[in-house]
This record gives structure tokens, sequence and C-alpha cells, in this order.
């Protein structure tokens, strides 16, 4: 396919701000797309989701680029970028006015875009810097002023085009369910009619069960077309997008939602590992399944002794443990584990943490069908019970009260943040926040928001962003709900310090405006708060009343913060903060 078909499509969904209109533009393209790989094209991107591989191109990279394709000087280019605040349409602009007409370049096809910039992200080390900038000034030579811009932004990680997960998610059902199941589109109205909306809702169901297996866009609308969803299932050595949790009031309220007998365990405060053996090699995922399994050399160790079977896929909660008193951590000191590159073995002899197995999704074949009673067994038998390394996690079975409610209070006098509570009979259901399983905890409510915009400090804070805009989610993306300031540290003995987290979000910066800059949403943190205000200073039409930075979440994405919903019910309920 030639690149300028998707520009096209590109531009047709810039152009709209309807969801279901995008759906349908996208949908249609899909039907008749020859290769389904360019879907990933379509969501800016070269990998899977499940694939952590990154274009990893600073913006002064491409302004070189940009001039070796157009001829245009840095200060040019620079310019030209900051008056139109995207380095895409400085492209299109430069790239569009280069004095030599290149007449006898070939037209840019979708496979020759993807091809080079698959070989960005596969190049490492010393001496590369210039051969991707060679790669992506050739796609620019060849690229009409609009395609030149989304290259250039396909590269930024930032299409600008408005295309959620969902709206990917329904594309798929309409375009390969649309027509056996009679949808129709009504352009004026903005709607879609469905004549057996039953048997269209139920394929809904089937991709994102097919999606939250597979995290990969192209594998099921492939299997889609084929007219196969159903034979998907989890694949060990991919990761599976984890099961969630509701939460309970107490443990009363817990059995009402899972019913008697139920699971009750410890809640760990540790971080989540999705730990993966196929092919007789161990992998292991975060929640935001990230591959970290380079940073735990001694967890690939002690599973490969202690957990039994050739091919499985186990859900499990990493904690930290004092090395020496052996108790329990908070998640902030073992934090830094996840992201390290470096003194990887000295960090796990520093910071060793303790495995807690608490599920099982695959064990020599698919168990995401089994009751948690048989899913339990599975574990009780694959799964040694090592003492400060690797167990099945704490577990008790009861329909009482009162003994659910001591072993909460030994979890909690052990260090764990509460306990989870589980019914029985039900399956493990990948990507759901359904009401399996509950947890119970009695610390406040805090919420997880994103950081998108943030201020630079003044006085002896002058070198850092001291003030953060922080934002849950929404349908149109991410809504504003205050700025925080407080609890960030000055030191970085102290806690996480403001030049931490300026560190952080430097590289994210999109754009600047006097003392304020925007960030794209990636760094996700939790805020403790005295109360939920309605307001109109910020867009979710909500504020926070005294936020204060309580932790980093480097475990969580920007998908996973909180939502406007959530702070709707919150403000609604306002019960009490602190009780529970
Ligand atoms: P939350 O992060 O507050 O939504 O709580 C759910 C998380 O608790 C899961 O994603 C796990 O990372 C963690 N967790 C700790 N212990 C358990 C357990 N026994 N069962 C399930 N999840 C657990």
């Amino acid at each position: 396919m030639q690149y300028a078909e998707l520009v096209a499509v590109y531009e047709r969904l810039e152009s709209t701000s309807k969801r279901l209109e995008k759906t349908f533009i996208l949908s249609e393209f899909l039907r008749k797309a020859d290769d389904e790989k360019v879907l990933l094209l379509a969501q800016g991107r070269v990998f899977p989701n499940w694939d952590q591989r990154e274009l990893g191109m600073a913006s002064k990279l491409l302004v070189k680029a940009i001039s070796v394709a157009s001829g245009a000087s840095a200060e040019r280019i620079e310019a030209t970028w900051n008056a139109t605040g995207d380095l895409g349409k400085a492209a299109a602009e430069l790239v569009g006015k280069k004095s030599q007409a290149t007449l006898f370049s070939q037209p840019l096809s979708c496979p020759k875009v993807f091809d080079n910039l698959r070989k960005i992200a596969e190049m490492e080390g010393e001496g590369t810097v210039d051969r991707k900038v060679q790669l992506v000034a050739e796609l620019l030579t060849s690229a009409q002023p609009n395609e030149a811009k989304y290259v250039i932004r396909t590269i930024l990680q930032e299409l600008r085009i408005g295309l959620g997960e969902g709206t990917l998610r329904d594309s798929i059902v309409w375009a390969f369910f649309g027509s056996s199941t009679g949808a129709v589109y009504d352009k004026e109205k903005n709607e879609l009619i469905v004549e057996r909306q039953e048997e269209y809702d139920l394929a809904a169901v089937r991709v994102q069960e097919a999606l939250d297996m597979l995290n990969d866009f192209v594998d099921v609308a492939r299997k889609a077309r084929l007219g196969v969803l159903e034979q998907v299932s989890v694949i060990p050595g991919r990761p599976v997008k984890a099961m969630l949790f509701q939460k309970a009031k107490d443990i009363v309220d817990g059995f009402s939602i899972v019913g008697k007998p139920a699971a009750v365990e410890f809640k760990y405060d540790g971080f989540r590992l999705q730990i993966h053996k196929s092919n007789g090699k161990i992998a292991l995922f975060t929640r935001r399944l990230e591959n970290v399994t380079a940073q735990f050399p001694d967890v690939v160790e002690c599973v490969g002794k202690h957990v039994r079977g050739g091919e499985f896929i186990i859900d499990a909660e990493a904690v930290g443990i004092d090395a020496v008193s052996k108790k329990y951590l908070p998640f902030q000191s073992i934090s830094q584990r996840i992201k390290r590159k470096y003194d990887i073995h000295e960090l796990a002899r520093l910071f060793p943490v303790e495995v807690n197995v608490f599920d099982v999704l695959f064990a020599g074949k698919s168990l995401l069908k089994s009751s948690f009673a048989e899913r339990r067994k599975a574990i009780e038998s694959m799964v040694d019970s090592v003492q400060y390394l690797i167990k099945p996690a704490e577990h008790l079975l009861t329909d009482d009260q009162a003994v659910a409610y001591e072993f909460y209070r030994r979890s909690l006098s052990a260090g764990n943040e509460g306990v989870m509570m589980k019914n029985l009979q039900e399956v493990y259901k990948p990507g759901s926040r359904v009401g399996f399983g509950v947890k119970v905890k009695p610390v406040m409510d805090t919420l997880e928001v994103v950081i998108v915009g943030a201020e630079w400090g003044e006085g002896k804070r002058g070198k850092w962003l001291a003030s953060f805009i922080v934002a849950v989610r929404d349908d149109a993306g991410f809504v504003e709900i205050g700025r925080v300031g407080t609890g960030i540290k000055e030191k970085i003995e102290e806690g996480v310090s403001f030049d931490q987290l300026t560190q952080l979000l430097l590289p994210l910066i999109v754009s600047e405006d006097g003392r304020g800059v925007k960030v794209k949403p990636r760094v996700v943190i939790e805020v403790d708060y005295e109360e939920i205000q309605k307001s109109p200073t910020y867009s979710s039409g909500f504020a926070l009343r005294f936020p204060r930075f309580v932790r980093l979440r480097e475990d969580r994405a920007a998908s996973d913060v909180n939502t406007r919903e959530d702070l709707i019910r919150l403000a609604d309920g306002q019960r009490g903060r602190g009780e529970q």
C-alpha cells in the first residue's frame, strides 16, 4: 500500500472529533487493506503493543534529518517548529519548500516506512546515530509534505489523530462483523444502526477478549478476518492483560461481593509480575506489560528452580524484604529495580524480593476457564514454598467473618496492604476489573493521576519543575484536576525529589509557554487530598483540595489512572475520608 493512502486516512481521522466517524473511517480502511500491519502504523507504532522496543529518537536528531532532507538550516527548522508548535508541521513546510525537486524519487510505500522505522528501533549502540538520521532523511526525501508530517509525528509517538485503543477495537469489530450483522453508519446523524445487535455485541466481546489475551491489534484483526477468534488463547511468552480487582469497603462487603466461602489472601505491597515460561526460557512482565526479565535475574533463577512445568504463565506479586530483618518493605523501596539497567546483580543483592504466586493462567494448557479453586490447586502443586524467596500467596479458605478479620489483621501486622478476597468458582478474565476478587485495605482513598504539565519553580527551586498539573482519564483523553507541589522533596535522600521528577519529565515536554510546560502523559503518581470539589478551574470540572504527592507509580501506565467517573463517584460519596 502507498503511504499516501494511509496519510489520507490520517487526515480524515484528524479532521473529525466524532469517535463513531473515526471508527467508521478506520473500519473501511481496514477492510480494504492488503495487510493488517497498517493497523500498527495507524496506532503510530511499528511493533505490537506487547513489544517494548521504542523508536527512541530525540527531536534534536529529527531536526538533523529534516535538515538533511530539506537543505534548511537547524535554526530555520527550529524557528518553524516554534511557530507551529509541531515538528511534523515544520517538516511538512520545509520539505515542501525544498529547492531540488526530487522528480526521480519513488513514492513512499507503507512497507518502506515500516522497514526504515523498524531498523531505527533495532539499531543500538554508538555510531548508529548518523545511520538513524539517514534512515529518516531517506523517508523525508521521498515524502510529500503531508507525508513528512506524519513520518515525523510517528517517530515522536505523537500522531495527534485522536485514535484511542477503544476506537481501534471497535473498528476491527465493524470491519469484520459489520456486514454479517447488518451494521450501517448514518453519517448525517452520526449513528450506527445494527440489524442484529446481539450478534454484533457478541463479536465486540470476542474481539476485546482476544485483544486482552494477545495484546496485538494486527494479530486480532487477522484472526477476525479469518473468523477464528474463538481459537485465540493465551500464549506463554506473550504478556496478557492482567485481571484487575474491585474494591470492597471491608470484610463484610467483601463476602457480599465474592460469596461464601471465599479465598482470603495477603495483599502484598509490591509489584505485579506475570511470569512466563516457554521454550525453556523464563520471561517477566510488569502489569504494564513491560518486559523486565533482565532486571530480575534473581527471580528468573528462583522460578527456574522452584516452579515445575514446561510451559506456564503465573501471576505473582514481588515484594521487597529487608535483607537483614526479613520484614516486608513498601513498594517504593524496591521500585528502582524495575527501571534499572546497570548494577543489576548488586541491586538484587541489596533489595531482594519474595515472589508470592497468586494465580495461574496457563500450565501446559490454558487455565483461564478453570475455577479459582482449581487454579489455586495448580499453584500449590507447581510452586515450592521457600521462605523469603518464592511461595504460593498466603491463603485462607473461610466463610467466617471473624476468621477472615483475624487473617486481615495478621496480614497488616506483617507489613502488607490488606487482603484480597476471591470467589472460588470464577474464571480468570484478562483485562477486566470484574468482581471475581476484591481488595480490602484500611488506608484512605488516594488517586492515581498522570502528570500532563508542570511549571518551573522560582528562587532556589528555579532549576526544577516545581508544580505539577495532574489529570485523570476521560473518554476524550485526559482531563485536569489540579496542581501538586506538596509532598515532593528538595533532597533525594528524603524521598522523591523535584530534581527526580524534573529529569523524568524533561524528555516528555511537548510545548512550553512562559514558565509552564505541557508534557506527554506518561508519569503516573499517587496523590492524597482532603476533598474533591466541583470547580470550573480545571477541565475535569473538579479540583482536588490540598492535593499531596504520595508516591511515584512506575508500575502504572497512563491508561491505569483513575477516571473522571471515579471522581464523580468519590465526590458523591465523600464518606468521611480516612474512615473505612
Ligand atoms: P491495586 O493495585 O490496589 O488495584 O490492587 C491490586 C493489586 O494487588 C494486584 O494487581 C497485585 O499487584 C496486588 N496483589 C498483592 N497481593 C495479591 C494477591 N494475593 N492476589 C491478587 N493481587 C495481589
